[in-house]
């Protein structure tokens, strides 16, 4: 049987212990292993105000999926691209307002 396991909170960042009674109760109730610590967990569950609705608050917006015109990746955009124009992705997006640049010179590392 498997012991304790450390993970790390995708919230906060700190590592906690997903101990083995919690797993077998994550088990018995069919939930997949945690991605936060349990002060986060409870956090977010007082964010929603206790409606239960479930999901994600971090879900994406609804969005179009588009390819990246500066990094190739798929990504989503919250309007309807045009034709004519390039598309970026948030990161990119950033990139190029906070440098003012109109093209993303970004060149793969072999
Ligand atoms: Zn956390
Ligand atoms: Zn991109």
């Amino acid at each position: 049987m498997a012991g304790d396991i450390q993970l790390t909170c995708s919230d906060c960042g700190q590592d906690f212990t997903f101990t083995s009674a919690d797993q077998a109760f994550f088990q018995e109730r069919g939930y997949s292993t945690p991605k936060r610590c349990k002060p986060c967990r409870m956090a977010k569950k007082n964010d929603q105000g206790g409606g239960g609705g479930g999901g994600y608050r971090s879900a994406p917006a609804q969005g179009t999926p588009v390819i990246c015109s500066g990094c190739g990746q798929p990504t989503t955009v919250p309007f309807e691209p045009r034709g004519d124009r390039p598309v970026f992705c948030r990161g990119v997006r950033f990139f190029l307002r906070s440098t003012g640049r109109r093209s993303f010179p970004y060149h793969p590392q072999a």
